[in-house]
């Protein structure tokens, strides 16, 4: 049987993500296997069913739309980029206008959203790039997306899925990164290994929808600072609750 000490050091490496597990652990990091994932996928589907199809959100809309609500996505929430798009996209519906923008006009347009200067640069570059290389359309693979100023994986993977249909990646937000190391998906808060390890777990149809269903989890149930783990449909197969965390207020994310 295993000492206590060694437990205890177990649990602390478990918790630092500093287990590889290369040997016999007593608790390994990676303990999830793909049936479990797939488990919890098929638990957050029926709690969550509307959650693939997210009317009203910034990932509805034309190539276009979605390309430039998603870069402005970030360090703020849907409901702030929402309230831009109307004025924003009557002014500058197209790559052509909005790469003629002056880019204190497009401030102006977007001033309540965090980091606006940086945003409105990226946005008349972005449609600069999309004019000049692209012909005017959004490209359709990852590495090109990636040439797209202000435009980093977790942006192009929504693009490519949302605007395009394609599933090249998992978007990583701040509701999946958490989530994934809190369920037991991955071991790290390290965006683009948790990606890959998603990517491992799960068939790559479900990628796209993975990412809506862990974000309507993390808001509804999973929250940051107090999950409600006793009500939660997936709490049997939860490693934040098997390390014995549920009813312990977690520290931030
Ligand atoms: S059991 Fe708790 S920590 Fe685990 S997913 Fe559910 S709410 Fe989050």
């Amino acid at each position: 049987m295993m000492a206590r000490g060694s437990r205890v050091a177990w649990s602390i490496l478990e918790r630092l993500g500093r287990f590889d597990g290369g040997s016999n652990p007593p608790y390994p990091i990676r303990t999830m296997k793909k049936p479990d994932a797939a488990r919890i996928y098929a638990a957050l589907l029926k709690r969550y069913p509307d959650a693939r199809e997210p009317a009203g959100k910034i990932c509805r809309g034309t190539p276009f739309e979605v390309l430039i609500l998603t870069i402005l996505s970030a360090q703020t929430t849907d409901k702030a980029v929402l309230k831009v798009k109307k004025p924003l996209f009557a002014k500058y519906p197209t790559p052509e206008k909005l790469a003629r923008a002056k880019q204190e006009e497009v401030e102006e347009i977007i001033h309540s959203l965090g980091y606006y200067h940086a945003k409105a640069k990226n946005l008349i570059a972005a449609s600069q790039t999309l004019l000049d290389t692209f012909g005017g359309s959004v490209p359709g693979t990852m590495d090109e997306l990636l040439t797209l100023p202000g435009v980093g994986r977790k942006t192009a993977n929504i693009v490519l899925y949302h605007a395009l249909g394609k599933n090249e990646g998992i978007a990583v937000d701040t509701h999946v990164r958490r989530l994934a190391e809190r369920i037991g998906f991955s071991d790290t808060d390290n965006v683009a290994v948790i990606e890959k390890d998603l990517m491992v777990l799960f068939p790559r149809k479900d990628w796209g929808d993975l990412t809506d269903l862990l974000i309507a989890h993390g808001r509804a149930t999973c929250d940051a600072k107090k999950p409600l783990c006793t009500g939660c449909v997936i709490k049997g197969m939860c490693r934040w609750v098997r390390m014995g965390k549920n009813g312990v207020t977690p520290p931030s994310p």
